[in-house]
């Protein structure tokens, strides 16, 4: 039988506890049993073979979105191991995110769509029981929505699985003249607001004009943090926003924010109550819990301090790369969406013999693995929010060593 005074010194004299689990060194006997929990947990992905990397890409649903910090994840584990009343747990994390973001009510969703989902069926059926239980049949209820013909993109599916038929419009004149009896709501698309006519102020103000309901999609729209009570401010009625990209809350975690008699009705199609068209949208109380968390966490960070970390992270990565020599960088920052810094890594194809894929292929083998994007045949395209600290210095290193290897 192994003390714990003896095990503490056994492990303190391996470089790391974590090297120990990973160095493929056998735990058996009274010696595991007496490991710290935190030692020997369970890895499933790596027991299933899953892959798992580095994501120098983006917070991209395919590739799981973000990591949840440490808090999310203790507020996941500690609520788990008690039941509580599932509206009772929205109810009072719902006052709470409304405060956080100006809003007159909030409840969390199972991700953005699930928002729009949601709240446009609460616009649609209000607190009617037998229009919620009757969706998507909309006999009875309006079942137009309006939208500019830029922001008509795959998102509004989640409005369409509600019945409602889209009408595009392109301008003031247009909106005025598709405004009729049947017209359920507005809905504005927040990364799309360059490439359309009208702009957020005249939405919500045509909206109010017409006493119709205003709906604003800014899933990945933070940083800059202020965006989270931005459009509540402005007077959009209903604001949905991702939970798990930016934010770092659990992927599968949204948030519906605006009108109090609108977010109740909206409730009234989710879970716990079945029969209705969200009842596969449900999050669970640890979810809602951790989002809240996650929530608090990101507008109480240093965001100037986190985006001068990005920039250092994004200099680091550039300047090793440029070692390679014939490298062009460029960053840039997308103003909505996003709103981060990206680094272009281009190479001059007459010195090196890769292509984009190949390299996406070659980070993609490495150990570890990295993720990156790219557009261009001769260029890969870098975000570093989405880095653990220190990764960094792993996707730079392995970039110039491909890049070196690649040299004609
Ligand atoms: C990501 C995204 C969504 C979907 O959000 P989820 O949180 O994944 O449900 C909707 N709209 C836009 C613009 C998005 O970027």
């Amino acid at each position: 039988m192994i003390t714990r005074r003896n095990l503490l010194k056994r492990l303190s004299a391996l470089p790391l506890i974590g090297g120990l689990v990973g160095s493929g060194i056998p735990l058996s006997g009274s010696f595991a049993e007496t490991l710290p929990e935190a030692v020997a947990k369970r890895d499933v992905l790596k027991e299933l073979g899953v892959r798992t990397f580095i994501n120098a890409a983006g917070t991209y649903t395919a590739m799981t979105a973000s990591l949840m910090p440490k808090e999310v994840m203790d507020t996941i584990v500690t609520s788990s191991q008690r039941f509580a009343m599932l509206d009772e747990v929205q109810d009072k994390v719902g006052a709470k995110i409304a405060e956080l973001c100006h809003a007159e009510a909030a409840t969390v969703t199972a991700g953005c769509w699930s928002a729009m989902v949601l709240g446009l069926a609460g616009v649609l059926t209000g607190t009617d029981r037998k229009k919620i239980s009757q969706l998507p049949n909309l006999e009875r209820m309006k079942n137009e929505v309006i939208v500019q013909k830029s922001h008509n993109v795959g998102y509004v599916h989640a409005l369409t699985n509600t019945g409602v038929t889209i009408i595009p419009v392109e301008t003031v004149a247009d909106v005025e003249k598709a405004i009729n009896s049947r017209t359920a709501m507005m809905w504005f698309l927040n990364y799309q607001a360059p490439d359309g006519q009208i702009q957020h102020e005249e939405w919500v103000a045509l909206g109010k004009k017409h006493n119709i309901p205003t709906m604003i999609d800014m899933a990945a729209d933070v940083p800059p943090v202020e965006n989270l009570w931005k459009y509540n401010d402005m007077g959009f009625d209903l604001v949905c926003v991702s939970g798990g990209k930016a934010m770092k809350g659990p992927q599968s975690a949204g948030i519906l924010m605006g009108r109090k008699d609108l977010i109740e009705a909206a409730r009234l199609s989710a879970p716990p109550r079945g029969g209705t068209i969200g009842r596969g949208m449900k999050v669970n109380k640890e979810e809602i819990l951790g989002m809240y968390v996650a929530l608090e966490m990101y507008i109480k960070k240093d965001h100037a301090k986190e985006w001068k970390s990005w920039e250092d992270k994004v200099f680091h990565i550039s300047e090793t790369a440029k070692k390679a020599g014939n490298i062009t960088t460029d960053v840039t920052v997308p103003p909505i969406a996003n709103h981060t810094p990206y680094l272009q890594i281009e190479w001059d194809k007459s010195y090196f013999n890769i292509t984009r894929q190949q390299l996406q292929e070659k980070l993609r083998a490495g150990n570890p693995s990295i993720e990156v994007m790219g557009s261009t045949d001769n260029s890969i395209s870098i975000t570093v929010f989405m880095l653990n600290p220190g990764e960094e210095k792993i996707v730079a290193k392995r970039i110039l060593e491909e890049l070196n290897a690649a040299k004609v």
